[in-house]
């Protein structure tokens, strides 16, 4: 009850922002003063406000800085608790509007509708020809494909790449479609000018070095939620990117890890309106890994759709019985070709085009 005064009082005395810090019942004069002397080596303003029973520290300014560890373990300190996200630049409250990024040509987010498919990875040059012209035809708006691969296993194939990054180039010049393929290292950002956009695996969600080299460069980034991240995690990862200047960023769920067996993983699709309500950036949605079986990838690529998603990348292959990678989930040239219009009726009644 206390508290929620405090909480209450703090709301209108400091516009009800930032960060507080609970003093335990009773702490020493010298241990309050301590928590705001250190507070304000984060160069926040620091306010303490004494009740009756309790004192709490209130933090004002830019308080993504702070580390709450810190004040944690300073004497006297019960908690410390965020009132506002610890991301900015990602931040709906930073800026009001829908993020909309725009490609070679083609816009995402915002009303308009990123539809990626291809092959899980680039295995020849008539695999990715057939693939490409097959899903151009059927309306897609962007390529996409594997070169550098990420595998479980070591002794699993890894991608064709450099050699593949070509027969990407060479799909584009032929029938127009942008390309989003994989980085997975630093060392790869050295072939950005290659692809439209460079898309980060879950595996590397949080490879804050990686994420850190990719705010320097303005290549969009197709940035997947880890399979055990939090959605904060998820916003915090895209926030790496951001800080470095990056401000091309499209946020991908493609399925968590939860107990259920049923499924590869388990498309959390109340991911799409969370991250829309508080971020700007454009989320769109991989059916593709998260069942991790094509059967299910019409249905939940509607079920994406009407959710609010603003785009999918799906995967489709010429031949998927054959294919080195993610066999069971690619759908058939012939299957994307029935879904793409179902598609596009969903995407129109959510009043988007692509
Ligand atoms: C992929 O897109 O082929 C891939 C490996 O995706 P994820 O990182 O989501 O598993
Ligand atoms: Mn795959």
């Amino acid at each position: 009850m206390l508290g929620f005064f405090f909480y209450l009082k703090l709301n209108y005395t400091l516009g009800g922002r930032k960060m507080i810090v609970v003093m335990k019942p009773g702490t020493k004069q010298e241990d309050i003063e301590n928590v705001v002397k250190e507070a304000e080596q984060f160069e926040v303003e620091a306010l303490a406000v004494t009740g009756k029973m309790q004192t709490i520290v209130c933090l004002t300014g830019n308080t993504v800085t702070v580390d709450i560890k810190h004040l944690e373990a300073q004497s006297g300190v019960e908690s410390v608790k965020r009132i506002q996200e610890p991301y900015k630049q990602v931040n709906r409250v930073v800026k009001k509007e829908d993020s909309v990024i725009e490609v070679a040509g083609v816009k995402i987010g915002g009303g308009h509708f990123f539809m990626a498919a291809g092959p899980c990875a680039v295995e020849s040059r008539e695999q990715l020809m057939t693939i490409a012209q097959a899903v151009k035809e059927s309306g897609a708006n962007f390529l996409r494909g594997g070169v550098f691969k990420p595998r479980t296993s070591p002794y699993a194939f890894q991608g064709m790449g450099y050699e593949g990054l070509l027969l990407l180039q060479e799909a584009r010049a032929k029938f127009g479609l942008p390309i989003v393929t994989e980085f997975m290292s630093v060392d790869h950002i050295q072939y950005a000018d290659m692809v439209d956009i460079i898309q980060v695996g879950a595996r590397n969600m949080q490879n804050f070095e990686f994420l850190k080299e990719l705010g320097k460069i303005n290549t969009p980034i197709l940035l997947k939620r880890g399979f055990s991240n939090t959605i904060e995690e998820f916003l915090m990862a895209a926030e790496y990117i951001m800080a470095g200047g990056n401000k091309n960023v499209i946020l991908c769920e493609r399925g968590i890890r939860t107990f259920e067996t049923a499924t590869r993983s388990t498309l959390d699709i109340s991911a799409v309106p969370v991250l829309q309500k508080l971020s700007h950036l454009p989320v769109v949605i991989d059916p593709s890994h998260a069942p991790g079986v094509s059967w299910m990838v019409p249905s939940l690529s509607k079920a994406s759709v009407a959710v609010g998603a603003d785009g999918l990348i799906i995967e489709v292959h010429n031949n998927p019985k054959v294919a080195v990678s993610d066999a069971a989930q690619q759908l058939t040239c012939e299957e994307f070709a029935d879904l793409a219009p179902q598609i596009r009726r969903y995407v129109e009644l959510e009043g988007k085009t692509f």
